[in-house]
């Protein structure tokens, strides 16, 4: 079967068992994890932030992200099909008593513009206002786009000036970095916050983490604790993570050059399903809106000639490509699916 609902399937090689296995490990709770520890700081340095804090999962980083920045009934606003809003049970609503709005970007494109019109100031004791915006680098049900580094900028130097907070999620940021050549680094350094994540295209199996400046991830800290996330010798899982930076991020560009390359099948196929030129990163989106079957009887479909796909609602598809779909496998797959088309 080749796996394409998601990058979340990656599986830990041998190698990585191996350096999870050998991983020294101690008391997290008590900071005394040195995988753990070298993990984030690690991370830190990568995303441009002070300090880091290592999560079990990204939902846990961006609600940690989100807790902290923004104090209840203040709003976080974002893109209308935004993770943090749309795929996370909400938690930012039910844990922490964020309100949120959103901007609406049909093709995934962020721009400063959409996020700086929606920012709102407190007036009177009424209006809610905007504590945070979030964006989502590359922006996941926007079919994998990336924000362009001068939007980011903008946003920054703009929501800055009126103390409004930005939290990045970039659970799929270094697929970004793969493809546009500019550092985790650069991009981190316009968000108060970003998320990372370890267990999709990197191939840990388990772990994201959270970088902001030592204040923030202090308050995060608290939080994670709060929320039942503190773990104990949590850096067998850490070691996992450590050995992707090492060793997993070189083939990011190559997840990306595979989604292109089923993308442009697709759509030498039929025109529409898919604009080659939006596939930015690893994810390509199949709008069936021009063919018979609707999303689940597409994915029946594809699943018994050996390819599985995830069914976003009755007329879209989502493919993701990996590190455990290899060249030959793109290659099956793009034929399985033109042969449904
Ligand atoms: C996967 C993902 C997350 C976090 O998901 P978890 O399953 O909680 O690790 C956050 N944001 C985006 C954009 C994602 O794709």
């Amino acid at each position: 079967m080749i796996d394409l609902r998601s990058d979340t399937v990656t599986r830990p090689d041998a190698a990585m068992r191996e350096a999870m296995l050998n991983a020294e490990v101690g008391d997290d709770v008590y900071g005394e994890d040195p995988t753990i520890n070298e993990l984030e700081s690690r991370c830190a340095a990568l995303l441009g932030h002070e300090d880091a804090i290592f999560c079990p999962s990204g939902s846990m980083t961006n609600m940690l992200g989100v807790a902290a920045l923004v104090a209840p009934g203040w709003e976080l606003i974002a893109e209308s099909r935004a993770h943090v809003l749309r795929a996370e049970a909400g938690g930012h609503a039910a844990l922490a008593g964020v309100t949120s709005r959103t901007w609406v970007s049909p093709d995934g494109t962020f721009t400063a513009a959409d996020a700086l019109a929606l920012m709102s100031r407190p007036r009177g004791y009424h209006q809610v206002g905007t504590a945070a915006i979030a964006v989502e680098n590359t922006h996941n049900f926007g079919g994998g786009r990336i924000a362009d580094i001068d939007e980011l900028r903008t946003l920054r130097r703009e929501t800055a000036a009126a103390g409004v907070a930005v939290h990045m999620d970039g659970a799929r940021l270094l697929n970004a970095c793969a493809a546009t050549g500019i550092s985790a680094e650069e991009y981190g350094r316009q968000a108060d916050t970003v998320s990372l994540c370890l267990s999709k295209g990197l191939g840990a199996p388990v772990g994201s983490v959270l970088a902001g400046s030592a204040e923030i991830i202090e308050k995060a800290r608290l939080l994670r604790k709060r929320y039942g996330g503190g773990m104990r010798q949590a850096g067998i899982l850490a070691a996992g993570g450590l050995h992707a930076l090492d060793h997993n991020l070189a083939g990011l560009a190559a997840d990306n050059a595979h989604a292109r390359q089923l993308a442009d099948a697709l759509a030498a196929t039929r025109p529409g399903i898919v604009d080659p030129e939006l596939v930015e990163t690893n994810i390509v989106f199949l709008d069936l809106s021009g063919i018979a079957d609707d999303g689940e009887a597409f994915a029946a479909k594809a699943a018994e000639k050996g390819v599985r796909v995830s069914v976003m609602d009755e007329r879209s598809v989502r493919l993701v490509t990996h590190r455990d779909v290899s060249p030959a496998d793109v290659d099956t797959a793009a034929e399985v699916l033109v042969s449904l088309l």
